[in-house]
């Protein structure tokens, strides 16, 4: 009586298999694929295993194309593009806010520029000089 085990993969299949993701770019991707492909092998029988490899290997190419191109388009990235928030030039050269009144938390008014969401009170704070505003005195200063 002849069990029937299931036969691991032959070495010119296991090879012709290596060879098939090569195509693949390297990493959990191609990882993948040849644990899936090499496991796709057991219990066939050798001559089986030869004809399903070279099937394998001869789409390689395609296989690559494949992958590729569900790399390029993820879904996450076609519903949600990532946009950097932009800054008015204006607002970042300090040259020139929208200046919106604000509520604090305590009730006090305060400044706010409406496009960066800079205070008032920071924008005096800062080193940086003030192009449009309070050089040479033009608030006060001097
Ligand atoms: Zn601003």
């Amino acid at each position: 009586m002849s069990s029937q085990r299931p036969q691991p993969p032959g070495r010119w299949p296991s090879r012709a298999i290596r060879l098939a993701v090569r195509a693949l770019p390297p990493g959990p991707t191609r990882d993948r694929y040849r644990y899936e492909f090499l496991a796709e092998l057991y219990g066939m029988s050798s001559t089986r295993q030869m004809r399903h490899a070279a099937h394998l290997l001869s789409r390689s190419l395609l296989l690559r194309a494949a992958v590729n191109r569900e790399r390029q388009s993820s879904t996450l990235e076609l519903i949600m593009p990532v946009v950097a928030p932009r800054k008015r030039l204006l607002c970042r050269l300090n040259v020139r806010h929208k200046w919106v009144r604000r509520l604090n938390p305590d009730r006090e008014v305060y400044l706010q520029c409406r496009h960066c969401g800079k205070d008032l009170y920071d924008v005096e704070r800062s080193t940086w000089p003030n192009l449009g505003g309070n050089v040479a005195g033009l608030r006060g200063g001097i």
